[in-house]
């Protein structure tokens, strides 16, 4: 028994297979499901995990047939043929002595393509295309697939299936009036929509035998309005208990809900408490999910009894080794996901491969590779940002002798300034992920050290990486030197003083996350209540759908966000996050002004130009996000001397820099040295 998590790490006997612990990861569409070539890096991505520990792997969702593709030829499982491509999945897991379901899931009506069905024929409004009403023929059939899905994965290796019940998907759509408007044996009442669900657990028990583990994935909030009341979900867990799964996972909310269920902002765990009241009801074990990324929050939840498993995706994303960690009593040594969606989530609704931002090899596992050096070097590291820390530590890793030069006294470069933001706490994480491992691989930190070119040149390094990232750009404005004009790196890192009326000149993603600091009163930590009261998420014993008014706490500033181009402010925003943002900044009143000239700052304020119009922003405060420039004093010198010099994250191109292109750049830079 471990001592520092003992439940989290003790073995469970779910029906006809013992865990090896508490840790399921959480089935994530990576897109390498989708083509037969990537079966070979699907398999080594899931055995990197299986190694690393984890009890039990659920796949990305495969449908039945092709009315359930997620997308026009994606991942389904509807024959032998593809069953035994399977095979090499199941082998590699196996091998690496972990388990795997494979989660069967039918998108139904938010299947992008013209072939989609549903209970009834309404469209999301995430989608264009309309989905047909199936007949009651056609549900059976669904049904007979579903089944037929579930025999295959039994036939392919897998230890079972997981059958997605919630996020709005197909059987979700069945569940929920909100989308069930039919009035025969599959509608009309609440029994008669929790019927398909029901069967197809029913069915499927029956005809995979009882050795086969039979997950249900159930919508515990679905967080829409006409979403299922509290009766309603109790009713459904204890018929699918008695029709055979021998799990119920928590989902959270329907794909179209307008509260956030797990970007960063939304704190930890946030939504235990509806599995824990789900739990009494039934006599299976119950998975929590949502936004539990470290070992304290899962050891917590199981040991109060609020759960049997803990669901984790993308934390196994960031690192496949969690559990061997935790194992370890090395926590604070686990690349904590910090639920950016920005490799991930952004990547599959882009159609394009999942991996990390903190962990670019996610993935990658046989194309990445970062093996023990054959050739030690000294090599210097400029810069402690994510572009010089990700090359320092990997380098490192590899066996080579790094000195990380840094001219702040802490490590983080702009990421340190990131975490300041209200949402972005998580953001903290990383840094101390890079601090600790830093100290555990020898790397020598030299803090507070602004080093030059011929320092480096006389400490005769076989290389250097120059990381030195990027400095705020300060736009050419009549009175921009004003007492009143702040960059966004003296307000959030420095903690200028900010007056009650306050324009932000630049709405990119940090102008945003400026306009977010300003609007919020900074509690230390992220409190679960005020977040429910702020996105209107109340007990789904008091209303369907677990949905009430919000109520935002008033924003103590009032805030002008700028931008000179036309459009819609925050147009450039990220798919899965973006919206969160938006949303937030609407409802703190802060008002939105595109398609801006600069005048000039002055005593009076900013005097800007709109439609021709001239107008004067009364504020007390100006604070610049204009985008950035690269500092790269030191690479000239450098080169010119003919040091092995290479150039990474910001000090490369500043245009679109983001952590992940830093963090990316600086891990296959340190690959290859
Ligand atoms: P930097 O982070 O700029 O680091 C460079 C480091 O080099 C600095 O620490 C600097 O002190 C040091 N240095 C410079 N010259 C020298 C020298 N001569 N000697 C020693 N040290 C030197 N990105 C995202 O991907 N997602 C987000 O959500 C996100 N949010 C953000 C929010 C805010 C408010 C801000 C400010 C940034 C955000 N970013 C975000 C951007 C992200 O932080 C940057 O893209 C990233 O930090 C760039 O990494 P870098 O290592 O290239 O440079
Ligand atoms: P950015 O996204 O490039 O935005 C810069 C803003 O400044 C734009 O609104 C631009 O719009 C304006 N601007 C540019 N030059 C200007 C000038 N000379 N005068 C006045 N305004 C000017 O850059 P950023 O906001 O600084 O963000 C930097 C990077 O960090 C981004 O690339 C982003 O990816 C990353 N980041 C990501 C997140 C996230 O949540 N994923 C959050 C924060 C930051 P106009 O030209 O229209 O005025
Ligand atoms: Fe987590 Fe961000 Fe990595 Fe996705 S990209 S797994 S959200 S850290």
């Amino acid at each position: 028994m471990t001592p520092s998590f003992p439940h989290l790490l003790s073995p469970l006997d779910v029906g006809p297979v013992t865990l090896r612990n508490r840790v399921v990861m959480g089935s994530m569409h990576t897109g390498l499901e989708d083509r037969a070539r990537n079966t070979r890096r699907l398999a080594a991505f899931y055995a990197e995990r299986a190694r690393g520990g984890v009890g039990l792997i659920v796949t990305g969702g495969y449908a039945p047939n092709r009315t359930g593709w997620l997308l026009p030829f994606g991942a389904k499982l509807t024959n032998r043929f593809e069953a035994r491509r399977h095979r090499a999945i199941t082998a590699a897991v196996h091998d690496a002595g972990g388990r795997i379901a494979l989660q069967i899931l039918h998108a139904g009506r938010y299947s992008y393509q013209p072939l989609s069905v549903s209970a009834s024929s309404i469209k999301a409004p995430i989608n264009p295309f309309r989905p047909r009403r199936l007949t009651a023929r056609g549900v059976r059939w669904q049904l007979r697939n579903f089944v037929r899905c579930a025999t295959l994965a039994q036939s392919a290796g897998y230890d079972g299936v997981e059958i997605m019940g919630g996020e709005g998907y197909f059987i979700n759509q069945f569940l929920c009036e909100r989308t069930n408007r039919r009035r025969d044996e599959w509608g009309g009442t609440p029994e008669k929509r929790r019927r398909l669900a029901v069967e197809i657990v029913r069915r499927t028990r029956a005809a995979v035998g009882p050795d086969f583990l039979i997950l249900f994935r159930l919508s515990m909030a679905d967080l829409v309005e006409g979403g299922q009341t509290w009766d309603e979900i109790v009713a459904l867990a204890q018929e699918i208990e008695t029709a055979g799964a021998n799990v119920i996972n928590t989902d959270i909310g329907w794909h179209e809900s307008r509260v956030p269920t797990i970007v960063t902002s939304v704190p930890r765990a946030a939504f235990v408490d509806v599995t824990e009241k789900l739990a009494k009801h039934v006599s299976i074990p119950v998975v929590a999910s949502n936004r539990i990324n470290m070992p304290e929050v899962a050891e917590e939840i199981l040991e109060r009894g609020a759960a049997q498993l803990i669901s984790m995706a993308r934390p196994m994303l960031a690192d496949p080794d969690w559990v061997r960690k935790a194992e370890a009593g090395n926590s604070d040594e686990i690349n904590t996901c910090i639920a950016c969606n920005q490799a991930c989530l952004d990547h599959a609704f882009a159609n394009e491969h999942v991996s990390c931002l903190l962990n670019p090899r996610a993935g990658r596992e046989t194309e990445l590779t970062l093996l023990p050096t054959r050739r030690k070097k000294r090599v210097a590291v400029v810069g402690a940002g994510p572009a010089g820390l990700a090359a320092a530590l990997n380098l490192a890793e590899r066996g080579h002798a790094v000195t990380l030069f840094e001219a702040r006294d802490d490590i983080g470069g702009q990421f340190a300034i990131a975490r300041r933001i209200p949402g972005k706490e998580e953001f903290a994480e990383t840094v101390r992920y890079y601090r600790r491992r830093l100290d555990r691989t020898g790397v020598d930190l030299r803090l507070g050290t602004r080093i030059t070119a011929p320092e480096l040149l006389d400490s005769r390094f076989a290389e250097v990486v120059v990381a030195t990232g990027v400095t705020p750009r300060i736009p050419d404005i009549p009175g921009i030197d004003h007492p009143s004009v702040l960059s966004y790196a003296d307000v959030v890192r420095d903690g200028a003083p900010v007056g009650r009326r306050v324009a932000v000149i630049g709405a990119g993603g940090i102008g945003v996350d400026v306009s977010e600091f300003l609007t919020h009163d900074h509690s230390p930590t992220l409190d679960l209540a005020a977040w429910k009261r702020e996105w209107g998420v109340t007990d789904p014993e008091a209303a369907p759908g677990a949905l009430t008014t919000p109520q935002p706490a008033p924003s103590p500033r009032e805030v002008f966000l700028l931008q000179r181009s036309p459009g819609r402010i925050g147009a450039g925003l990220a798919k899965t996050t973006g919206w969160v943002h938006r949303a937030t900044l609407k409802a703190k009143g802060v008002q939105e002004i595109s398609g801006v000239t600069y005048d000039r700052v002055d005593d009076a304020g900013l005097h800007i130009t709109v439609d021709g119009r001239s107008r004067l922003l009364a504020v007390d405060t100006v604070v610049v996000c204009a985008g950035q420039e690269s500092v790269r004093d030191l690479v000239d010198e450098l080169t010119v001397a003919g040091m092995p010099t290479h150039v990474i994250g910001g000090a490369d191109v500043a245009a679109e820099l983001d952590a992940k292109r830093a963090i990316e750049q600086g891990t296959r830079l340190a690959a290859r040295i």
